[in-house]
C-alpha cells in the first residue's frame, strides 16, 4: 500500500456516511485540510506538532464550523525528537492521520473504529496477531481505564497483550497547569522478522508504535485535582510513515517510497555508502527543511525562531554530508523531496525557486564559515559558554554542533554556562515539539482573545489604509502582544502607521459587537469574508464580524465586544521576508 492510498482510505474510513455492512454506525467526519506548519495564533510552539493543535479551540469548547467529527492528514514538525533521528521510526517531519470527536463519540467507538480501520480486511488488514495496546494503568490522580482496557478485550485482544502504563506513558495533559487531560490508549506493531511474543513488553524496540487515541476527559484544576470534563473529547494520531512502513512489511521509515529515492541518491552521490545514520539524518533534515520553506509564512534560514530551527537543520544535513563525502549540494535531493509530495502538497512544486534558491544561499554563507570556524575549533581545548557563542555568532555554529563536534574531537566542553545556554536552545526546541503535545494548550486568556480580536481590526484597517493587496501571511499572539505578518512591498510611513493606529482605536471606542456565523465557503466570500480561502475540502467556515467593519474566516476566540479592548498601539513595524511587513503591537 502506498502513502497515496493509505491518506485516502483514511479519510475515506472516517468520512463515510451510513454505517458500516456489519451494522456499525455512522461515522460521518468531515475531512479537514492540513493547516500550515507554523501554527497561527498560537506563541507556545514553532511548528505544528500534531493533527490536534489546529483544532485547540475547538477541543477547548468553540464551536467547529465543520461540526464534531472531524479528520485530517496534517503535516507536523518535531525538532524535540532531533535527537532519536537516524533511528528506525522517528523523524523530525512527519504526516499525522487523525480523527476528532468534539463532545460527541467517546470511548467505545473511537477503539472499536481504530480496531476495524487497522485489522479489516476491507482498510488495512494488518494482522492481529501483530498487535498490541496499552492503557492507562492509574494512580492516586485518576483510576486505571477499565473502559478502555474493556474494550480492547472486548475485540479479543489478548490480556497479555493490552499493558497498564502508568502516566509517563499513557496519560496526555498538563504538568502543574490547569488544562483538560486523560489518559490514551496507544497501539504498537510488530515490526521484526522474530516470531511475535505472545506478551506485549512497550520496552522492546520491535513494537512501534503507531496509533495513539486520547481521551480527554478530565479537567485538571489549580489545586491540583482532576474533574470530569463537559465536553469529553476524542483526539487521534497515526503516523502515516509508520504504518506504511509496517504494512509493506519494512522495518523502518526509511524504506518506503517516502524516503527511498532520497536515500538512493544520498548513496549513490556519497562515499561512505555503509553510515546509515548519517544519510538517514541528511534524508529527514533536507525534507524538513524543503517543508519549513515552502510554508505560506515565508520563513528563511535565521538566527531566532523558526528560521533558527530551519537553520539548524540545514547545517546539520551539511555536515552529516560532509562526513559521509556526498558530492553533490543539497538541490537534487530537495527536488526529489519535492516531486515524491508534489500531488499531496501543490506548494512545494509552487515555491520550488524559493525552495532551491534558499537552501544554495544557506549552503553558500555555510561553507564560508565552516572552514574558519573549523580550524578555530580546533585550536581549543576547552569550549565555554562564551566560546560557543562565539563560533554561534562568528561562525553559525548551532549550539548542538559545537557540542557534537566536541564529543567529535575529544575536546572537553567546560562551564555551567554552556550547559545553560544549550539547555536553552534545547528548550526552544522542546517547546516546538513536545510541549504542546503534552499539553500546554494554547493560552486562551482572556488577553490573548482581545489581542485576537484587534488583530482582525488591525488586518482590515491596513487594507482600507494601504489597499487591498494585503494579504495576511502570519499571525502569532501572546498575553502580551500581537505579531502580524502581511503582504506589501515596502516600508510603511510613519503616518500610515499612525492612521491605521488611530483607525483601529476609533473602532475599539464604538463598542463594536464581535459575532460569529458559520456559513458554506462561498457564501463568505459573497459576504466580503477575508481570510484564508484555500480551503481543499474545508465545506463551511466560520466568519467572525466586528460590527460592520470586518469580517474575517477565523475559528476564534474573541472578545465579545470591542470596547473591553484598551488602547491599541504599534511598537514596531519592519521587514519579515521579501515583500512581507510584520507588525507588533499592544493592548494599554
Ligand atoms: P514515540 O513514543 O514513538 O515517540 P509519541 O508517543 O511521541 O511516539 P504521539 O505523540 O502519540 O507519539 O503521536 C501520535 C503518532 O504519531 C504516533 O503513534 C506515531 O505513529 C507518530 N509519530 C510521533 N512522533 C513521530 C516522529 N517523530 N516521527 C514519525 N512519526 C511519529
Ligand atoms: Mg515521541
Amino acid at each position: 500500500m502506498t502513502a497515496k492510498e493509505l491518506r485516502e482510505k483514511y479519510l475515506q474510513f472516517f468520512s463515510a456516511k451510513g454505517g458500516s455492512a456489519s451494522g456499525g454506525k455512522e461515522k460521518g467526519h468531515a475531512v479537514l485540510p492540513s493547516a500550515s506548519l507554523i501554527p497561527e495564533n498560537d506563541p507556545t510552539v514553532l511548528f505544528t506538532t500534531a493533527g490536534m493543535h489546529p483544532l485547540v479551540p475547538f477541543l477547548l469548547g468553540e464551536e467547529h464550523p465543520s461540526g464534531k467529527r472531524l479528520t485530517s492528514v496534517q503535516k507536523c514538525i518535531r525538532t524535540g525528537d532531533i535527537d532519536e533521528v537516524g533511528d528506525n521510526w522517528h523523524l523530525t517531519f512527519f504526516e499525522m492521520l487523525g480523527n476528532w470527536s468534539l463532545g460527541d463519540y467517546f470511548k467505545e467507538d473511537a477503539i472499536k473504529w481504530s480496531w476495524e480501520f487497522l485489522t479489516d480486511e476491507k482498510w488495512l488488514g494488518l494482522d492481529k496477531e501483530r498487535l498490541a495496546v496499552s492503557v492507562f494503568a492509574g494512580d492516586n490522580d485518576a483510576p486505571f481505564d477499565e473502559e478502555a482496557y474493556n474494550f480492547w478485550r472486548d475485540l479479543e485482544v489478548p490480556e497479555e497483550r493490552v499493558a497498564r502504563l502508568p502516566k509517563k506513558d499513557n496519560w496526555w495533559g498538563p504538568a502543574g497547569k490547569t488544562c483538560p487531560c486523560g489518559p490514551d490508549t496507544e497501539i504498537f506493531y510488530w515490526a521484526s522478522d522474530e516470531p511475535t511474543p505472545d506478551i506485549f513488553d512497550s520496552e522492546n524496540k520491535n513494537w512501534v508504535e503507531i496509533w495513539n487515541n486520547v481521551f480527554m476527559q478530565y479537567n485538571k484544576t489549580a489545586e491540583g485535582k482532576y474533574e470530569p470534563l463537559a465536553q469529553k473529547n476524542i483526539d487521534t494520531g497515526m503516523g502515516l510513515e509508520r504504518t506504511v512502513a509496517v504494512l509493506n512489511g519494512k522495518n523502518n521509515v526509511y524504506e518506503t517510497e517516502l524516503f527511498a529515492p532520497l536515500i538512493d541518491k544520498i548513496k549513490e552521490t556519497s562515499e561512505d555508502k555503509e553510515d546509515e545514520k548519517s544519510i538517514r539524518i541528511i534524508a529527514d533534515h533536507i525534507k524538513t527543511a524543503v517543508f519549513i520553506l515552502a510554508d505560506p509564512s515565508g520563513v528563511a534560514p535565521l538566527n531566532i525562531g523558526q528560521g533558527y530551527v530551519l537553520r539548524r537543520l540545514i547545517r546539520r544535513a551539511i555536515r552529516y554530508a560532509k562526513k559521509i563525502n556526498m558530492a553533490n549540494n543539497l538541490a537534487p535531493l530537495a527536488e526529489i523531496i519535492i516531486n515524491i509530495y508534489k500531488e499531496q502538497y501543490p506548494e512545494l512544486a509552487e515555491k520550488q525557486n524559493i525552495i532551491l534558491g534558499e537552501l544554495k544561499k544557506e549552503e553558500e554563507k555555510f561553507a564560508k564559515t565552516l572552514e574558519r570556524g573549523l580550524k578555530e575549533f580546533e585550536k581549543l581545548e576547552e569550549v565555554t559558554g562564551k566560546e560557543a557563542f562565539n563560533l554561534f555568532s562568528t561562525y553559525g555554529f548551532p549550539l548542538e554542533l559545537t557540542k557534537e563536534l566536541a564529543k567529535e574531537k575529544n575536546i572537553f566542553i567546560n562551564g555551567e554556562e554552556f550547559e545553560n545556554e544549550f539547555k536553552k536552545h534545547q528548550e526552544l526546541s522542546r517547546t516546538a515539539s513536545a510541549g504542546v503535545f503534552k499539553c500546554g494548550l494554547a493560552d486562551a486568556s482572556d488577553e490573548v482573545k482581545k489581542l485576537h480580536t484587534a488583530t482582525h481590526l488591525l488586518h482590515t484597517a491596513l487594507k482600507k489604509v494601504l489597499g487591498d493587496h494585503v494579504e495576511q501571511r502570519g499571525s502569532n499572539i501572546t498575553a502580551e502582544r500581537l505579531r502580524f505578518d502581511f503582504s506589501h512591498p515596502e516600508k510603511m510611513s510613519p503616518e500610515d502607521i499612525k492612521k491605521v493606529e488611530e483607525m483601529v482605536n476609533e473602532k475599539i471606542k464604538e463598542s463594536l459587537p464581535v459575532k460569529f456565523e458559520i456559513m458554506p465557503i462561498e457564501e463568505a466570500r459573497k459576504f466580503g469574508a477575508i481570510g484564508l480561502f484555500g480551503d481543499k475540502y474545508g465545506e463551511k467556515v466560520k466568519v467572525y464580524s466586528v460590527g460592520d467593519f470586518s469580517k474575517e474566516i477565523c475559528g476564534g476566540p474573541h472578545a465579545s465586544n470591542t470596547g473591553e479592548l484598551g488602547h491599541f498601539k504599534i511598537l514596531k513595524e519592519e521587514a519579515s521576508s521579501a515583500g512581507v511587513r510584520r507588525i507588533k503591537a499592544v493592548l494599554e
